[in-house]
């Protein structure tokens, strides 16, 4: 049997809360459980606005046109990341500066960013990647130093903390993913996070297509129209009422994920003790929410060697980011500046099967094997 990569959990109410949704007649945006997932996170989460999105793109899409991108104006944002962290800002005319990772973590190397900054930057955007916290204290210290609006990529990191605040909360906006590879899933789905009192009436306008029908549909005002930029943001309540069943059972989704992290890592300990490989690097000032299990080879000659065997024996581990200062897209736009760390991430990170669904068992067919690729 072939082990996959990723497989989409399902609690077991989504369908009927789906029906719910249909009963109850109204199946465009901001209905009854877009209502209930909005509450969800500003209880839980202290969020101080959330507006779900039809995904984090869409969320980083918004969050650039709050922000009032302009051609020409500079943001500064790791390399080692998902197109969409930075697509979103080329969209409006921006000019990626990008910065490196760190040595231990493929986070944005907060040490590295003040030497980029220039009168035209406008923005940081930072990356929690596999939901562990950048650097935040330092990282908000520059922004509010050099008066930069900061952008939390956080499509990994629900349910995860910086010194106990939770991630997507601490920069100006913050964006969640709830594609069908993250911890929460909708198959596709998104959500903006609005930190600063200064954004929260303009993104109700833009996430409706530049109206203000949000405000007019709580009885705030008479009548609506075209008042701003915009475009169509928001999701159907059928996407909500998934999302919906999918956030009841997420203490449960989080505690089998950390499980599943746990018993990786005790596992693998033995090659990284070895100094074979590295495991994950989790600051003391982050948490860990168990979004994906990496390790990191020696090259990516060996990295390469490595997925081949696992695949022969029936396992799809994956390799994850390419540099995107090196992209078909944007090398030539990037200045010459090299960035190593996120180069060495990119050759040697690769990613290990990782679902609710997964089995000590089969988690431990995977390990035996790459111990066995190493000899061990
Ligand atoms: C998944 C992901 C995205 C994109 O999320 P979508 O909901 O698919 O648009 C953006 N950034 C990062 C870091 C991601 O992991």
């Amino acid at each position: 049997m072939k082990i996959p990569f990723n497989k989409p959990y399902f609690t077991g109410k989504e369908t009927q809360y789906i029906r719910e949704a249909v009963a109850l007649g109204k199946i465009s945006g901001d209905g009854t459980f877009t209502k209930k997932c909005h509450q969800f996170f500003e209880n839980n989460y202290e969020l101080k606005k959330c507006l779900l999105t039809t995904s984090c793109t869409d969320a980083l899409e918004m969050a650039a046109i709050l922000l009032n991108i302009q051609p020409g104006d500079e943001v500064i944002a790791p390399s080692y990341t998902f197109v969409s962290s930075v697509n979103a800002f080329v969209l409006r005319g921006a000019k990626i500066v990008f910065a490196d990772s760190e040595d231990q973590t493929p986070n944005i190397d907060a040490n590295k960013i003040e030497a980029l900054i220039t009168p035209r930057t406008k923005a940081i955007v930072v990356v929690h990647y596999a939901g562990v916290a950048c650097d935040m204290d330092a990282l908000m210290a520059l922004a509010n130093k050099h008066n930069l609006f900061l952008v939390e990529d956080a499509a990994q990191a629900i349910d995860s903390f910086y010194k106990g605040k939770p991630l997507g909360s601490i920069g100006h906006l913050g964006a969640f993913s709830f594609h069908e590879t993250k911890n929460i899933i909708s198959g596709e789905g998104g959500m903006l996070i609005i930190n600063d009192d200064r954004f929260v009436q303009r993104a109700e306008i833009i996430r409706e297509k530049g109206t203000n029908r949000s405000a007019f549909f709580r009885g705030e005002i008479d009548k609506y129209g075209w008042v701003d930029l915009g475009s169509s943001f928001l999701p159907s309540d059928i996407i909500a009422a998934f999302l919906y069943a999918q956030l009841e059972n997420l203490q449960d989704i989080q505690k089998r994920r950390k499980e599943i992290w746990q018993l990786y890592y005790t596992e693998l300990l033995s090659l990284q003790d070895a100094g074979i490989i590295e495991l994950p690097n989790i600051p003391s000032y982050a948490t860990n929410n168990a979004h994906m299990f990496y390790l990191v080879c020696n090259s990516l000659e060996e990295r390469t060697r490595l997925i081949e065997y696992l695949k022969t024996v029936n396992i799809n581990a994956v390799f994850h980011y390419l540099s995107l200062h090196k992209s078909p897209y944007y090398f030539s736009k990037h200045d010459d500046r090299d960035l190593p760390n996120c180069d060495k991430f990119a050759d040697t990170l690769i990613r290990l099967p990782f679902y609710y669904e997964m089995t000590p068992n089969t988690q431990k067919t995977v390990t035996t094997n790459i111990k066995k690729f190493y000899g061990k």
